[in-house]
């Protein structure tokens, strides 16, 4: 696995904001995924490794858009009706033939347009009498017909490097003549949960204990992303059994994830187990939830150690995991989708930090859509992410919000 230098996430600063980890993380680290052909069919939601360039025009030739009947405008009577008789016939799929003057030849969506012809007539709005086509008057020269390279280009970029393939984009290049795409290998992410209180989904509980939901979440959030996950179970708090599993996956994998155990209580031992085997950067980022996050190296490979509340673990994987994942997985750290809504609550914050509030839209009478926050606010309230549709984001130096107020919004569903 390639190695990530040393200095990478070295900040000597108390507060990070998220811009400053996620340029940080743009600016340090080099893409560590190598580039695999595939097809089609293992393309959706794979990175781009390369531009993907047009090999033909698309359409390849001009064609009719409407089932109907190709004429000459010329041939078309300024001042009424004009009647033609039919001179031909070309369906999608055939070569057309030569057109006589003054006639129309019936066509089909697809088809390409016969020598001459620019016009063709919609089926429902020409009436047929004695075998012949009675137009109407009206129609614009080149109506209803594509135009070869209207819809893109021999030789233009159609796909930049980077992007997340969608099911569109596999559409286009399928459309261009490209049958393999160049794509980023899949990166590699170890995930843990730690703590003694922690155990597995389904298990008898002992006093104190508390089932692992956060390493369903992440495993499923980070698939999302478009990562291959490895699944290495619960670490106790224990330094030195932390330190040992760490250091054994690392080196199979792009990316060390945990959750918990990264706070400044004296059972958070995650972060002296990194500095052990490797190198820790704790960065405090000036979100809520969500500090403090312990950033660092173990054995070249990238580590994260999450918060264990459950919603800071969220609202970190999202603002600053996904930033590091795109880079190191050569894709374009497209910034989530905020959509403005209005505000329907009031509520106070400390300045200086970033707040992400859950809230549910609720479409007003007036047309808008109004953000209603969720009751509970605490990091641990996991009702509180499955009981609304997303994010409501209150920047640094706001305060308080009131009722009305223009809020940015995430949807759960655009995040991932
Ligand atoms: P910590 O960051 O280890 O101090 O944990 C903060 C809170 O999150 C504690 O209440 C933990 O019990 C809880 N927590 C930590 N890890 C998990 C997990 N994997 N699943 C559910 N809750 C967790
Ligand atoms: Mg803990």
């Amino acid at each position: 696995m390639a190695q990530l230098s040393d200095d990478c996430f070295a900040f000597g600063g108390p507060l990070l904001s998220v811009e400053q980890a996620v340029a940080l993380i743009g600016d340090r680290l080099p893409i560590l995924a190598e580039a695999e052909a595939v097809p089609f069919g293992e393309a959706d939601g794979r990175i781009a490794a390369e531009d993907v360039v047009a090999r033909i025009d698309l359409p390849r030739f001009d064609n009719s858009a409407v089932d109907g009947y190709a004429v000459r405008h010329s041939d078309l009577r300024p001042d009424g009706e004009t009647v033609l008789p039919i001179g031909g016939r070309v369906a999608a799929g055939e070569a057309p033939g030569d057109v006589a003057r003054a006639t129309a030849i019936r066509i089909f969506t697809g088809a390409p347009m016969p020598p001459e012809t620019d016009t063709v007539f919609m089926q429902e709005d020409v009436r047929l009498a004695d075998g012949r086509v009675v137009l109407p008057t009206g129609l614009k020269k080149s109506a209803n017909r594509r135009l070869a390279g209207e819809d893109t280009r021999r030789g233009e970029v159609i796909i930049s490097a980077g992007r997340r393939l969608r099911p569109q984009d596999l559409a286009l290049a399928a459309a261009v003549g490209i049958d393999r795409l160049s794509v980023r290998r899949r990166l590699r992410v170890a995930v843990f949960s730690t703590g003694n209180e922690i155990a597995e989904p389904g298990a008898a509980l002992r006093p104190g204990a508390v089932h692992d939901s956060n390493r369903v979440m992440l495993r499923a959030l980070l698939g999302r992303l478009g990562a291959e996950v490895r699944d290495l179970g619960i670490l106790p708090d224990d330094v030195d059994e932390v330190a040992r599993q760490l250091a054994a996956a690392a080196p199979h994998c792009d990316l060390v994830l945990t959750s918990g155990g990264v706070s400044t209580g004296e059972e958070d031992h995650v972060k002296t187990a990194v500095e052990r085997v490797g190198r820790l950067v704790f960065w405090r980022l000036a979100i809520k939830p969500g500090r403090p996050v312990a950033m660092g190296l173990v054995d070249g490979t990238a580590f994260v150690g999450l918060p264990g509340n459950p919603v800071a673990a969220y609202v970190t994987l999202l603002f600053l995991v996904r930033p590091l994942l795109a880079r190191l997985g050569g894709a374009n750290d497209e910034a989530p989708l905020a959509i403005p809504v209005r505000s329907a609550f009031r509520y106070g914050k400390k300045e200086g930090r970033r707040e992400y509030v859950r809230a549910s839209i609720r479409p007003a009478p007036d047309g808008q859509l109004d953000a209603v926050k969720f009751p509970r606010e605490g990091a641990g309230i996991l009702t509180s992410l499955t009981g609304s549709d997303g994010l409501v984001e209150l920047p640094e130096a706001t305060t308080r919000v009131s009722e009305g107020e223009i809020v940015r919004f995430y949807p759960h569903a655009l995040l991932w």
